[in-house]
């Protein structure tokens, strides 16, 4: 998938720097995809066929917050 090096908006996107919704363009440059914010200006390189592997590592980092295992507490009635 190629982006066209025209500037377009992108519907429904959050910029993950200001937070602004419907801020971001996409543009390629040098067979490079990239998307921008037309506000506050951030700019980062689009890897489409990388995304799985992202969204792999934020599963994983989750995973390791699991590694504390919650033990069941049993109030023993002293009787
Ligand atoms: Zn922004």
């Amino acid at each position: 998938m190629k982006f066209s090096t025209k500037k377009r908006f992108i519907a429904g996107v959050v910029c993950p720097k200001c937070g602004l919704l419907d801020k971001l363009v996409t543009f390629s440059k040098d067979n490079v995809n990239y998307r921008e914010c037309v506000v506050c200006g951030f700019k980062d390189e689009i890897r489409i066929s990388s995304l799985p592997n992202e969204l792999t590592t934020r599963v994983n980092v989750s995973q390791n917050q699991k590694d504390y295992e919650v033990s069941p507490v049993r109030f023993v009635d002293p009787k």
